[in-house]
């Protein structure tokens, strides 16, 4: 995890900034402008043109836009793609990085995990390098988050948390952290306590960014393929991933998304052909507590989208 956490109200405001930073953002200068003011940086540089699922070449081209500016460091300010960004940027130029995530839900202010398009097709790395050198968690962004993003990005935690949890990367540490996580995400979203999702997130982060996620992750990128948000997607894919693992969390689980009130999901594409695209994503099928055929991914899939997995 990030040498430096700072955590909880004000943590943004009290942080002390380098000089000359670059912040990266893919948000509004309405918005990012009372952000800037609440956090009180004075003497950087801002770049807010990256755009969802950000490419290479954007990357590439920030680089080559601030070389030469002695820039001291990267600040990641935003959704995942601000911090995917940042962490791609600090792997290529070795410039330290702070993240401040304002959607609370990936965690990926503590992973080793970027998500960055090549060709048009977004791919999941790991690298040592992504780790951020400090990282910020203040809920203070937290009242201005439409529902829907935060709702997904609450079932995206809470995914991230049971899946980590029994993954079978999973240690002790590990399992604790996902378990502790799990446990204050589904606090904050039974009982209507939103306050408490930023630090459910960020131990979901901690916990699965060093263990992985599993089944029901690799079954929602065939969803995601065809738009629906990834978190969204989660809903139904680690309900069902859970009952087919026999998962400790499968009741739980489901009752945080029926909380959320998720719809059943639909795919456009044949359940075989499907199958085929999920079947070579071993990085999360490998790590599933019980080995996976294609002939249970296709009845995975029928479930999710011929029956209703959240009932
Ligand atoms: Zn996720």
């Amino acid at each position: 995890m990030p040498k430096k956490i700072a955590f909880g109200d004000n943590a943004a405001k009290e942080f002390s900034y380098p000089k000359n930073s670059l912040i990266i953002t893919t948000t509004t200068h309405e918005i990012y402008s009372k952000w800037l003011e609440y956090i009180g940086i004075t003497n950087y540089e801002i770049y807010d043109k990256v755009t969802p699922d950000p490419a290479i070449e954007a990357v590439e081209a920030i680089k080559k836009e601030y070389e030469g500016k002695n820039i001291s460091a990267y600040i990641g300010l935003g959704g995942g793609s601000s911090m995917d960004v940042c962490k791609y940027l600090g792997k290529l130029t070795g410039i330290p990085k702070i993240l401040i995530p304002t959607t609370f839900g990936t965690g990926a202010e503590m992973t080793t995990y970027a998500v960055i398009s090549f060709e048009h097709r977004k791919k999941l790395l790991q690298d040592e390098a992504f780790l951020a050198d400090a990282a910020i968690v203040d809920p203070y962004f937290l009242p201005g988050t439409p529902f829907n993003i935060m709702r997904n990005s609450a079932c995206d935690a809470a995914s991230q948390a049971s899946e980590g949890y029994d993954s079978k990367l999973a240690n002790p540490l590990t399992k604790l952290f996902c378990r502790e996580a799990f446990e204050i995400l589904e606090d904050a979203i039974v009982n209507d306590k939103p306050n408490l999702l930023p630090y459910g997130a960020m131990l979901s982060g901690i916990g699965f960014g060093n263990s992985s996620t599993t089944l029901g992750h690799a079954l929602s990128y065939v969803f995601s393929n065809e738009g629906v948000p990834h978190g969204y997607a989660l809903s139904s894919c680690t309900t069902v991933a859970h009952k087919f693992n026999r998962s400790v969390y499968y009741e739980r689980f489901k009752r945080i998304c029926q909380k959320l009130k998720f719809e059943p999901l639909k795919l456009k594409q044949p359940l075989d052909q499907a199958a085929d695209v999920i079947m070579p994503d071993r990085g999360h099928l490998d790590n599933n507590p019980i080995p996976v055929t294609k002939q249970d991914i296709i009845k995975c899939l029928s479930e999710i989208v011929n029956g209703n997995p959240l009932e």
